[in-house]
């Protein structure tokens, strides 16, 4: 009976709505392994692949099917993680890891700092980009670090895809914050 719903065609009937949702996707130790889509998380299911830890109260209907929304499913069995490559340079969440506070005097920060600056070669990546309020940004302006007043409070770093992922979503469950590893600020 599983197998002959789980397909495209489940996808194709009332559950269009929901597909935006988005479900934390757990290794069978319980390690985070990517945000996915509720369409494969539910598919994961089906196969008998997953199981839900935890739902929303949302029902997806089909003729031959009704199933809540996982907001958290668990692989039954080990999948290696897969090997991650650097999360791609976000605005919002390079402000979530440095909790939006400015790196250089602790303030709140709104704008972004090249700690080495683009005159002198310094490049958009994670490890040279600081949040930083205006007032330190404009001191700060062109000059090499050791030729200034500021300090890093700590040393930038690339974080974690799924870090960066988190941060980006909108109204992250609170489901999912004990599962997360180093979360970064998900809120101002
Ligand atoms: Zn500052």
């Amino acid at each position: 009976m599983v197998s002959a719903v789980a397909g495209n065609s489940v996808v194709d009937m009332t559950w269009r709505s929901l597909l935006s949702e988005r479900t934390l996707l757990l290794n069978v130790t319980f390690q985070p392994l990517s945000i996915i889509s509720v369409r494969r998380a539910v598919l994961l299911v089906l196969a008998e692949k997953a199981e839900i830890l935890n739902c929303s109260d949302e029902v997806l209907r089909s003729e031959s099917l009704e199933i809540k929304v996982p907001s958290i499913v668990r692989l039954k069995s080990y999948v290696r993680a897969p090997f991650r490559n650097r999360a791609p340079f976000h605005r919002k969440a390079l402000f979530a890891r440095d909790f939006y506070t400015c790196q250089y005097c602790g303030e709140r920060a709104d704008c972004i700092d090249h700690v080495l600056p683009v005159s002198k070669g310094g490049r958009n990546t994670w490890e040279n980009l600081v949040a930083c309020c205006r007032p330190c940004n404009a001191a700060k302006a062109d000059l090499l670090l050791e030729n200034t007043r500021f300090k890093l409070r700590r040393v930038p770093y690339a974080p974690e895809p799924l870090a960066v992922a988190v941060a980006m979503k909108e109204d992250v469950p609170l489901e999912w914050e004990c599962y997360l590893p180093a979360p970064l600020a998900l809120t101002v």
